[in-house]
C-alpha cells in the first residue's frame, strides 16, 4: 500500500481517477512492481514525457508568440528537466506515493525517479480520462501554467545561484558551499522548506516550496553577502 492515500493526491490534481490502478501503476518502481507481480510506470513515462513536452511548448508559445525558436527551446528544456520536474513533485509530496522496494529508511527516492514518476502520473491521468489531452492540460496548466509564465518573466530559466556561487567559491577557494535542510514545515501538500548555505563566514537560510528553491535562495543570498564583502 501507498504510504499516504491516494485522495490527497487526487485533491491535489483537481481529479479523482476512474482507474486507482492506473494511477497505482504511476507510482509504482520497477523494483516493487517485480516483486509483487505488478506493472512499473516505464511505459506511462515515456508517453508522459511527451504529454508534459506538449503542454510546456504550448503554453511557451501561446503566452510568448514573439520569442524565437532557440530562446523557446532553451525554456523548454528548462521546464521539461527532471530538475523541475523534481521540484514540482516534491511539491506535490508525490514521494509519499512511491512504491519502491525497501522499507522506511531504505526506501530510496532519487531525484529522477521522481521525477520520471512525475511524468507517468500525467499519462496515467490521460488514459484515466479517456485519453483526452484537453482535459489532461487543463488540469496540468491550472496547476502550472502561472507558474511556467511568472518563472520565465522572472528569466530563472537562465539563473541558476547554485552554479554561480559555487563558481565564485572554486575562484576565490576551491571549496564548495555546503547545503544543509533546518527545517521541514507545513502540511503535506504545502511544504516548506528551509535550508542553510554556508561557506567559510558566510551563511544565509531561505525558505521555499522545494528543497531546490530553497537552495537556491539561500545560494543567492550567500553569493550578495560575498559580493559585499568584497566591495
Ligand atoms: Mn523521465
Amino acid at each position: 500500500m501507498p504510504v499516504s492515500s491516494l485522495e490527497e493526491l487526487e485533491r491535489f490534481l483537481g481529479y479523482s481517477f476512474r482507474d486507482k490502478n492506473l494511477l497505482l501503476q504511476a507510482l509504482t518502481h520497477k523494483s516493487y512492481a517485480g516483486e509483487h507481480g505488478l506493472r512499473s510506470y516505464e511505459t506511462l513515462e515515456f508517453l508522459g514525457d511527451s504529454l508534459i513536452n506538449f503542454f510546456v511548448v504550448d503554453i511557451l508559445l501561446s503566452e510568448f508568440p514573439s520569442f524565437s525558436e532557440g530562446d523557446l527551446a532553451n525554456m523548454k528544456s528548462y521546464f521539461v528537466s527532471e530538475e523541475f520536474l523534481y521540484e514540482l513533485a516534491e511539491e506535490m509530496g508525490l514521494d509519499r506515493y512511491i512504491l519502491v522496494s525497501g522499507k522506511g529508511s531504505n526506501r530510496r527516492i532519487s531525484p529522477s525517479l521522481l521525477s520520471d514518476a512525475f511524468e507517468a502520473l500525467w499519462a496515467s491521468l490521460y488514459i484515466d480520462c479517456e485519453r483526452s489531452a484537453d482535459a489532461t492540460k487543463r488540469i496540468f496548466e491550472n496547476l502550472y501554467r502561472e507558474r511556467i509564465v511568472s518563472s520565465v518573466r522572472r528569466e530563472e530559466y537562465k539563473k541558476d545561484y547554485k552554479t554561480l556561487l559555487q563558481e565564485e567559491t572554486q575562484r576565490r577557494w576551491k571549496e564548495r558551499p555546503v547545503y544543509r535542510v533546518v527545517s521541514v514545515e507545513g502540511p503535506q501538500h504545502s511544504r516548506v522548506f528551509e535550508v542553510e548555505c554556508s561557506i567559510r563566514e558566510f551563511r544565509a537560510t531561505a525558505k521555499g516550496r522545494s528543497k531546490k528553491s530553497a537552495q537556491q535562495m539561500a545560494a543567492k543570498k550567500v553569493l550578495e553577502l560575498m559580493m559585499l564583502s568584497e566591495s
